[in-house]
C-alpha cells in the first residue's frame, strides 16, 4: 500500500472533480467517510490470556444501496488505508453500477500468529463489535487480504446468532455451503477477461497475436492466465513472489499451474527463462497485467513499459506519476476499479441469489458477469474520450456522476 493511500486516493478524487467541474458541497460530502468505527476486540488466547485487537470498519457512502467491501487482517493495517479502500470501494461499485456503496473493515493482526480457534474467536469478536451498525441491507462484508470464505462462513453464523435468524445475505464470499456463489472464486479474473476483450478491440488486437503478461499468480494473475490462454490470447510471461517465468513463443499455461502446484512456484518451468519482478513490467508485449502487488508501475519505470496497453487486475498498481507519464505516452490503463470489479459483482450476486432464496449455476453467473463489464467499459472509455482525459479519470467521472445523482435524489445535499 502506497505511503499515505487515503491522500493519493483524494488526489484522484480533486482531478475527476475539476474535470467535471463537480460543485463544491459534492466534493465535501465525498471527501469524508460517512461513518467510521475503530473498536477494541478483546480475544481469549489459548494460554489463558487476554489480547486487545484493534477493527476497524469505514463506511464511505451509501447513497447508492447498502455499504459493501472487504475485511483484511493485516499486520499493517490502519485506518488511513481502511478509509482509502472504502473509498475506492464506493467508486468500484459505482463504476459498474451495481446497487451498492462503498466500505472496507480491517483487523491488525498477523493472522498466521493465531491458532484455528482464536482466529474464530478474533472473527466472531469483529461481528460482535459491529453488529449494529452492518446487515444484508446495511453493510454487507466480504473476504480480503489474508480472510478467507472460512472465516465469512464463522462471521456469518455470528451475525445470525445475534439477529436471532439465518442471515446469509449479511456476509459475501462464504462457502458454497453455507450460501456461498457459483463463480466467485473466478469472478474477478472472469470480468478482466471480459474488460480484456473490449480493450482488444479498441486497440484493434488479435487474440492469437496479442501478447500478454502477468505479474503474480495467485486468486487473481493465475486464473487470468488460464482464462486468457483458452481464449487464444498468448500469455508469454508469469511471475509470482519468487520470480518469474517468460517465453516470448508462449506459455502452456495449464501446465504452468500443474508445475505450481508440485513446486510451489512458476520458476523453473521448462522451456522458459526466468525474469524478475520488476524487468516482467517492461517485456515488448501488447497488454500488460498487474495482478499482484500495488505501486509496481510508478514515475521512474513508467516510461521504460513497452506494453500498448495496462490491465489493472490488482488494486493500485500503478502511481499517479505513471498515470501522467503513460497517459502522454498513449498507453491506455485500465484502472482497477473497473477491470478488477467482477470480483464484487460477483460478491453482488451471491447476495441478491441469498436475498431470493436461490441458488444459480455458473453459467447463469457469467452470463449477468459479461454484460455489467461490458457497458461498464464502454461507458468509461466514452466518458475519458469526451473529456479528453485518461481511463482512470474517466471511470471515477462515471462513478462521481452517479454517486452525485442519488446524493441529489435523496436530499443528501
Ligand atoms: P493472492 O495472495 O492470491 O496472490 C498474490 C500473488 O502475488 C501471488 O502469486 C504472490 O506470489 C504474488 N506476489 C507476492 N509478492 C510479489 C512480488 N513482490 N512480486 C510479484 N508477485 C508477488 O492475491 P489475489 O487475491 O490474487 O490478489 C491480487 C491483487 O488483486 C491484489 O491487489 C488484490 O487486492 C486484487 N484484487 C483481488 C480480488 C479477488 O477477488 N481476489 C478482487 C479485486 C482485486
Amino acid at each position: 500500500m502506497a505511503q499515505n493511500p487515503f491522500a493519493s486516493a483524494m488526489s484522484q478524487l480533486q482531478t475527476a472533480a475539476r474535470a467535471m467541474n463537480l460543485a463544491p458541497s459534492l466534493l465535501k460530502a465525498l471527501q469524508k467517510p460517512q461513518r467510521i468505527l475503530d473498536v477494541a476486540i478483546p480475544v481469549r488466547m489459548d494460554d489463558g490470556s487476554t489480547k486487545v485487537f484493534n477493527g476497524y470498519r469505514v463506511q464511505f457512502n451509501d447513497a447508492r444501496g447498502p455499504f459493501k467491501g472487504g475485511i483484511r487482517y493485516h499486520w499493517d493495517t490502519n485506518l488511513n488505508e481502511v478509509k482509502a479502500l472504502a473509498f475506492w470501494m464506493a467508486m468500484k461499485c459505482a463504476v459498474v453500477g451495481i446497487p451498492y456503496g462503498g466500505a472496507k473493515g480491517g483487523i491488525t493482526v498477523d493472522p498466521k500468529q493465531l491458532s484455528l480457534g482464536e482466529l474464530e474467536r478474533l472473527s466472531r469478536g469483529w461481528v460482535q463489535a459491529m453488529f449494529k451498525y452492518i446487515g444484508p441491507w446495511q453493510d454487507v462484508p466480504a473476504p480480503d487480504i489474508y480472510t478467507t470464505p472460512q472465516i465469512m462462513a464463522w462471521m456469518v453464523d455470528e451475525y445470525s446468532k445475534q439477529a436471532g435468524q439465518w442471515s446469509p445475505a449479511a456476509f459475501t464470499g462464504k462457502p458454497i455451503e453455507v450460501g456461498g456463489s457459483e463463480g466467485r472464486m473466478f469472478s474477478t479474473s472472469q470480468g478482466g477477461f471480459y474488460v480484456l476483450e473490449e480493450l482488444a478491440k479498441k486497440m484493434k488486437f488479435v487474440p492469437r497475436r496479442t501478447l500478454v503478461a502477468i505479474q503474480g499468480f495467485g486468486n487473481v494473475g493465475a486464473f487470468a492466465a488460464e482464462i486468457f490462454h483458452q481464449a487464444g490470447y498468448v500469455v508469454v510471461a508469469v511471475s509470482d513472489s519468487k520470480g518469474g517465468i517468460v517465453n516470448l513463443k508462449g506459455l502452456d499455461v495449464p501446465a504452468v499451474w500443474k508445475h505450481k502446484e508440485a513446486t510451489g512456484s512458476v520458476q523453473g518451468f521448462a522451456g522458459t527463462k526466468p525474469i524478475d519482478n520488476k524487468k516482467i513490467l517492461e517485456l515488448p508485449i501488447h497488454v500488460l497485467v498487474p495482478s499482484a502487488l500495488e505501486g509496481v508501475i510508478t514515475g521512474a519505470n513508467a516510461s521504460r513499459i513497452k506494453a500498448k496497453a495496462i490491465l489493472e487486475l490488482a488494486n493500485g498498481p500503478t502511481t499517479p506519476e505513471a498515470d501522467v507519464k503513460l497517459f502522454k505516452r498513449k498507453i491506455p490503463v485500465v484502472p482497477d476499479i473497473l477491470a478488477n470489479a467482477g470480483g464484487v459483482t460477483g460478491s453482488y450476486f451471491e447476495w441478491a441469489q441469498n436475498l431470493n432464496g436461490v441458488h444459480w449455476t455458473e453459467r447463469e453467473v457469467l452470463t449477468k458477469l459479461k454484460p455489467i463489464m461490458v457497458e461498464s467499459f464502454d461507458a468509461v472509455w466514452k466518458m475519458a474520450e469526451r473529456h479528453q482525459v485518461n481511463l482512470r479519470t474517466g471511470a471515477y467521472m462515471v462513478a462521481i456522476d452517479r454517486i452525485a445523482k442519488a446524493m441529489k435524489l435523496r436530499g443528501r445535499v
